[in-house]
């Protein structure tokens, strides 16, 4: 059998509400965890709950230097309101040599800079989680997730017509041009959907196709 993957150390730069939330997470998935933020009450905030938590501006690199910030390959950059601050740390990180450099954006415009100085991944947590509420209020989708511009995942009900048939007798991926990948009975858990696969009022469907037919699926529920 495959052995897992070790978790690795993760460096993360800001302790915002984004930063804050992304090192609790990582730390309770077994990664140890260095989170750096230059204001004392933040540091003071998270010394209890995070294990490594120091006080430096992230955008001086001898600081970062010195804080060990050079031994990690991962590194988050969860700095936002302040662009320049967020800039410039990614720049440092980009010359300490951290392989994996993802950085928060607040624009587009930020992006693209995050990226000509070398963040080899840019998130906007803000944009993406707005597009994704804009799905769930409009219609009686669950969650939904865009994996790029044109293909998503979404959580929803079933639609009616599939309502007492089995994924097979209905032919979901014939008529609708998604594929369903998993199915919640109302009251149970997920589990990988087959053909067999029997649909029931109050079960829930995990679906995956372009972008406008997991929105036109979803509308049939
Ligand atoms: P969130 O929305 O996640 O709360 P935000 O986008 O409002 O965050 P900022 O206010 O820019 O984010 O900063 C997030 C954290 O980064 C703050 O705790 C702040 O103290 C810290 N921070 C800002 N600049 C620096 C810097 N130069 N060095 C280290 N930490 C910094």
């Amino acid at each position: 059998m495959a052995k897992d993957k070790p978790v690795e150390p993760v460096l993360v730069i800001g302790l915002g509400r984004f930063g804050s939330a992304l090192a609790e997470t990582l730390a309770s998935m077994g990664h140890e965890v260095l989170a750096v933020d230059s204001s004392p009450g933040r540091v003071q905030q998270y010394a209890g709950r995070l294990t490594s938590v120091v006080e430096a501006d992230s955008t001086n690199e001898e600081a970062l230097r010195q804080v060990g910030a050079a031994d990690f390959r991962h590194a988050v950059v969860a700095i936002g309101a302040d662009v320049e601050a967020s800039i410039l740390t990614t720049a440092v990180l980009v010359d300490l040599g951290i392989e994996n450099i993802c950085a928060k954006a607040m624009t587009a415009a930020h992006g693209r800079i995050l990226e000509r100085v070398g963040a080899t991944k840019v998130v906007f947590p803000e944009h993406d989680m707005g597009e994704r509420v804009a799905h769930m209020v409009s219609g009686r989708m669950i969650d939904y997730l865009e994996l790029d511009d044109s293909y998503a995942l979404a959580e929803t009900p079933p639609p009616q017509g599939l309502v007492g048939k089995t994924m097979g007798e209905y032919g979901v991926r014939a008529r609708h041009d998604v594929t369903v990948v998993c199915h919640k009975p109302s009251g149970g858990s997920f589990s990988t959907a087959t053909a067999d696969t029997l649909v029931q009022a109050g079960d829930v469907l995990v679906v995956a196709g372009t972008c406008a037919a997991v929105e036109r699926f979803a509308r049939l529920a």
